[in-house]
């Protein structure tokens, strides 16, 4: 009899290493608390096009814009970073998670969806899951849990869950009838009193319709997007006559991957395991690469029947290898982001406009790998002028 492998969480992580296994004939069975796959989004949608192509290369109907560029706002300054190629995609989340989990019923996978898990046991070497509609399910050797920021932390469904501290409220609008939008630029704005450890975002979907939204480690999330939209001056005009068609709320995981990943017959994997860009919250794309990696470690200890810890090691020293420099230099980034106050934060992005940082991060810089552009801005001499500051920011996020 084959090992059969549970996943819990019917997200892009759980359904693209769903998919994976079950090309490789493992058994595999996703549990998902919703009744339907995707739903409720709670997601920007902005990946890199490269980068979604390469891992989950889902059908064209779920692009829904594509941007060539970055306008970023502070205080009253603009930088603005375009290549004018197309850099990233603005996609349907819900009809990717679809695609993905039909992707893998095709190839074997069972989805079972209106499946909570509420409960975790190991007997005799077999694990069991209990769902909230009080079935049980005992058949797998080894377990997922692919459950997204609930997943990561859960005591139920997470036996090594550890304390993480680094996650950041945010709220997202979905509106139309908003004005002077460009189809082709997200627009980021950084004020560390309106959103104190993260930023503003608009995400155009066409000229007059947007995902716009905040996330800041602060309460009042409401107040806060209402503020962003009706008060700050660059926006108050363009969201005057604007209508509003969605609500959307979630959690950004700003402080990297936790410590440990894997345990005797369990992985971690996408948010649950916190597999999420320091800098921007986005972890599309490395739920993506975790999840490949996932099934190569998954599919020989299948083959070998083993699934004990020290084999499933293996998988955190491979994500690992690719992934600890980059999120290293992320977390450096963002530390120094949190650290500074408006006054520094705009001294910080000033320095950056007058010096030949913003070429470099246009020439060189990738949305989802980031840490070659940071080590290349700090060779350049101008990266002088921005000693002071960043040590003032590592030094207030550390006393924080
Ligand atoms: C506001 C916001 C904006 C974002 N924007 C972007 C962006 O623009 N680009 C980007 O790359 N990333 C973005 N992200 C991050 C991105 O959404 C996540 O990194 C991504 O969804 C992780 O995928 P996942 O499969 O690990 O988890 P999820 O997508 O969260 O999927 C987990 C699944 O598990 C299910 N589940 C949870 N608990 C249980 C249980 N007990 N039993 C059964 N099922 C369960 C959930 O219902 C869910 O379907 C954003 C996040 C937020 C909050």
């Amino acid at each position: 009899m084959t090992a059969s492998i549970y996943i819990i969480g019917g997200g892009p992580a759980g359904c693209l290493l769903a998919s994976k296994l079950a090309s490789n004939n493992v058994n595999v069975t996703v549990f998902e608390e919703h009744p339907e796959i995707g739903l409720p989004d709670h997601c920007a949608g902005l990946v890199n096009c490269k980068n979604l192509q390469k891992f989950f290369n889902p059908p064209k109907k779920i692009i829904k814009n594509i941007v060539k560029g970055a306008v970023i706002r502070y205080n009253h300054g603009v930088i603005y970073l375009s290549r004018n190629i197309d850099e990233a995609y603005v996609i349907d989340r819900p009809g990717l998670d679809q695609y993905l989990a039909l992707k893998a019923q095709e190839k074997g996978a069972a989805i079972r969806v209106n499946q909570k898990i509420v409960g975790l046991k190991r007997v005799n070497g077999m694990f069991k899951l209990i769902s909230a509609t009080g079935e049980a399910f005992n058949e797998a050797s080894v377990i997922v849990n692919a459950a997204g920021v609930k997943g990561l932390f859960s005591k139920t469904i997470n036996p090594i869950a550890s304390k993480y501290l680094n996650a950041t409220p945010a709220i997202q609008y979905e509106m139309y009838n908003v004005k002077d939008i460009s189809k082709d630029h997200v627009e980021l704005y950084f004020n560390n009193d309106l959103t104190p450890g993260f930023f503003s975002w608009i995400i155009p979907l066409n000229e007059e319709t947007v995902r716009v939204g905040v996330g800041a480690r602060a309460s009042s999330l409401q107040d806060r997007i209402q503020y962003f939209i009706r008060k700050i001056d660059f926006n108050a005009y363009r969201f005057r006559n604007s209508k509003l068609q969605a609500v959307k709320k979630g959690l950004i995981l700003t402080g990297g991957p936790v410590n440990k990943t894997y345990w005797d017959g369990g992985i971690l994997l996408g948010d649950a395991a916190a597999q999420v860009k320091p800098t921007t919250g986005g972890g599309l794309i490395l739920a993506g690469l975790c999840a490949n990696i996932a099934a190569r470690i998954l599919i020989k200890a299948a083959e070998t029947r083993n699934f004990s810890s020290s084999f499933l090691s293996k998988y955190q020293a491979s994500w690992r290898s690719i992934l600890s420099a980059e999120l290293t230099y992320m977390k450096y980034v963002r530390y120094l982001l949190d650290g500074l106050d408006n006054t520094h934060l705009t001294m910080f992005f000033e320095k950056i406009k007058d010096s030949n940082i913003v070429e470099a991060i246009i020439s060189e810089g990738d949305m989802d790998f980031q840490a070659k552009t940071v080590k290349s801005v700090m060779k350049k001499p101008m990266f002088i002028r921005l000693i002071p500051l960043t040590l003032l920011g590592l030094t207030k996020h550390a006393l924080k």
